[in-house]
């Protein structure tokens, strides 16, 4: 009988194959005290362990540059941040130091409290960071230990799946790529390193499956659907006849849509929407130029923050700034803010514990109160800006006033660049609180443009966590409530002269796109896999149709209401132009 395992589709794609189990572990480091008089020779070790894993780092990262690809390389750079990470150094020297413990052990504890301090903070963007410490760790360790390379390489010459609990960056690029046929892992997200490079590799790769990995055994015939996220065990005949049919037609499918990738996005009635990307990291952008984003409509920072055990310097923050901004030479980067706070806890800010975060010290909050940590992103943005059109998206704003200071900072950050950096920047506002909605008119005149976070705005309108499992029946963007502010922000935005864009998660659902389409809204901004199948709606759909479905919907009572339309006409007209859903 065929088992169905479900987890995330970290890399798309279909195969068949046979699992082979990697088990791998970081061995057990024995506690072992030292004599004051091997002290230095011990802090000696360690500084030389940890150049020796530089180097080894550095070569991988070399080696991913010429086999896969420049970008995909840069993932080994916070590997290497780590290294040089001055609480980890300072803290391993001080264990050896004050508490007479092996270089081994004293690094080890060091690398097990910065390991608890990511899972603390319990952010899935932390949690992606995993597997890059667990690949610091082991390689420093086994320097120091004499241990061997972990294999993750089955016996014979057949082609197989691996099955494990987690890899690390390291093991993703050693794969032997002839006979790796997928993955399927317990960990994972579609963030981590590991997906990454999963996708740029072009392995299919089911994630974050959890405990259902113990369904799966050694040798067991698995069919991996990486997009769905799905794997099934000892599939069937019927089974094994359905996946080879799906194939054909999603592949048709695909091809279809990426030869529209650098074609304009029209509307079927021909009205012309522009469609950029959301990105998390810079390495997202040239996934996102493939895939036909005209530009960026959300660039998050946190990725600078979140997994750092210390303020990210300027000068990184500008390198990555200028990777995005040179990937979109002529287009806009929009660039958000530190948006700290709420879920998002960086290690080296002492956040305070709050009844309720995420009414409490986030995002511009945050900022305005860190004049530190703030000029320093402004700064590195104003240098970045010089490169492309590079803009400032604040987020969480409920007030002119926090819109002015940024301003006046940023004025001032600017003339203390270098004279040829010095650019006039725009500035936007996030419209993510009812606050913001409410008083458009009166934030308009202090900014160059708007951008609807429907994924904050929503759970800020309804009273809803957004991230409460028990609450997600309640947690719809497409409540009657919300689709009257999208009504009234696009209008008033619109009679206030500044342009408004979505990149809220409502900009990439079929029925989200539908309404703001209708309701008048023209750039959508969206996550980089959802681009291709976005751009296919749009073509399908008539803008003038949805204008009347929309002027409709302001008398629907409920979100179900009006999913159950827009999904009736979505399937008539995906059916009508011939696109399989
Ligand atoms: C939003 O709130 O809609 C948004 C895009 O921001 P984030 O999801 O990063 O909070
Ligand atoms: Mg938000």
């Amino acid at each position: 009988m065929s088992e169905y395992v479900k987890g995330i589709g970290a890399s798309p794609g279909r195969v068949v194959g046979s699992a082979h189990r990697v088990v791998w572990d970081i061995p057990r480091v024995e506690h072992r005290t030292i004599e004051p008089a091997e002290v230095a020779d011990e802090l000696q070790s360690f500084r030389g362990a940890l150049s020796l894993a530089a180097d080894g780092i550095a070569r991988l990262r070399d080696g991913t540059a010429e086999a896969v690809g420049a970008l995909e390389a840069n993932i080994f750079e916070p590997q290497l941040v780590m290294l040089r990470d001055p609480v980890l150094i300072e803290g391993t020297e001080a264990y050896i130091r004050d508490n007479r413990l092996s270089a081994a052990r004293a690094f080890d504890w060091q690398m097990f409290e910065i390991r608890s301090q990511f899972l603390d903070t319990a952010h899935a963007m932390v949690l992606d960071r995993l597997a890059d410490l667990r690949d610091v760790r082991f390689r420093v360790l086994s320097h120091l230990l004499q241990w061997e390379e972990q294999a993750v390489v089955a016996p014979g010459d057949e082609p197989y799946v691996i099955v494990a609990d987690d890899l690390t960056p390291s093991m993703m690029v050693s794969l032997d790529r002839e006979r790796v046929l997928g993955l399927v892992t317990a960990a994972g997200s579609r963030g981590s390193h590991v997906a990454i490079l999963a996708r740029s590799l072009g392995v299919p790769a089911v994630m974050g499956v959890g405990d259902e990995l113990d369904r799966i055994g050694e040798g067991d015939r698995l069919v991996i659907d990486g997009m769905a996220g799905e794997v099934i065990v000892e599939p069937d005949v019927g089974e094994l006849a359905r996946f080879k049919a799906d194939t054909v037609l999603i592949s048709d499918r695909r091809r279809r849509i990426e030869e529209l990738h650098d074609q304009p996005t029209l509307s079927r009635d021909g009205r012309r929407i522009r469609l950029l990307a959301n990105l998390d990291r810079p390495s997202d952008a040239e996934e996102a130029r493939r895939a036909g984003a005209e530009g960026v409509g959300l660039f998050r920072t946190e990725f600078l923050v979140i997994a750092h055990t210390t303020i990210p310097a300027e000068e990184e923050q500008y390198e990555a700034y200028r990777r995005v901004v040179e990937a979109f030479p002529t287009s806009e980067v929009v660039l958000r803010t530190f948006d700290l706070g709420g879920d998002k806890f960086p290690i080296f800010l002492e956040m305070p514990k709050e009844e309720n975060p995420y009414l409490g010290w986030r995002a511009i909050r945050v900022c305005l109160d860190l004049p530190e940590l703030f000029s320093n992103q402004l700064r590195a943005a104003a240098r970045a800006a010089r490169h492309g059109d590079l803009r400032i998206l604040l987020p969480m704003v409920v007030s002119v006033d926090e819109v002015t200071r940024t301003r006046d900072l940023l004025s001032e950050v600017s003339a203390s660049v270098a004279e040829a950096d010095q650019r006039s920047i725009r500035l936007g506002v996030m419209v993510e609180t009812p606050a913001a909605v409410e008083t458009i008119d009166l934030l308009a005149p202090h900014v160059d443009f708007f951008s609807l976070g429907t994924n904050d705005l929503t759970q800020y309108t309804l009273a809803t966590d957004r991230g409460n499992p028990r609450l997600a029946h309640l947690y719809d963007p497409l409540h009657p409530a919300l689709i009257r502010m999208y009504r009234r922000l696009r209008n008033t935005a619109g009679e206030c002269g500044v342009p408004v864009s979505v990149c809220g998660a409502l900009a990439s659902d079929p029925a989200g796109v539908c309404v703001l389409l209708g309701l008048g809204y023209d750039t959508l901004s969206v996550p980089v896999y959802s681009l291709p199948e976005v751009k296919e709606l749009i073509g399908a759909i008539s803008i003038q149709e949805l204008e009347g479905m929309c002027h409709d919907a302001n008398r629907c009572e409920s979100p179900g209401e009006i999913r159950r339309r827009l999904d009736e006409y979505i399937g008539d007209t995906l059916a009508e132009a011939g696109v399989a859903r």
